[in-house]
């Protein structure tokens, strides 16, 4: 399950920062490469900080493993990937920014892109990978 930000309480108890650690099912629709699936949920620990004019700076780690067939030579190959997420959620939303309403952030979308930034373009066996060093 995927927790909301709730800013708007947060806000009335005068507490500006705090800690989210979940794990949620990745859209394997997400994943390009070919005999390749997300092997694990995804991981996240994020760290939320309410800044001026309710803008809400979100980062943190994801991290899931890769299973599948090696992109250059088809043998099975697993990679764990840990990505630096990094969003800032505001009610007037500009460039980058996510959009939230009624003092509520929903992660999902933001989540979504940052796994969608943090898969390979292409999975390689632990030989494959001392080959392209
Ligand atoms: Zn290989």
């Amino acid at each position: 399950m995927v927790p909301r930000i709730d800013v708007k309480n947060s806000i009335a108890r005068k507490s500006f920062t705090g800690t989210l650690e979940f794990s949620f099912r990745a859209e394997q629709g997400l994943l390009d490469i070919p005999y390749t699936e997300l092997a694990s949920p995804v991981t996240a620990v994020l760290y939320y900080e309410i800044l001026a004019d309710d803008k809400v700076e979100v980062t943190g780690t994801l991290t899931f493993s890769l299973k599948g067939l090696c992109s250059r030579c088809l043998e099975e190959a697993e990679e764990k990937i840990a990505y630096e997420a990094e969003g800032i959620f505001s009610l007037s939303p500009k460039d980058e920014e996510y959009g939230y309403c009624n003092g509520l952030i929903d992660l999902r979308e933001f989540l979504r892109d940052s796994v969608l930034f943090a898969l390979p373009s292409r999975l390689l066996c632990s030989s494959c990978a001392e080959e392209s060093e």
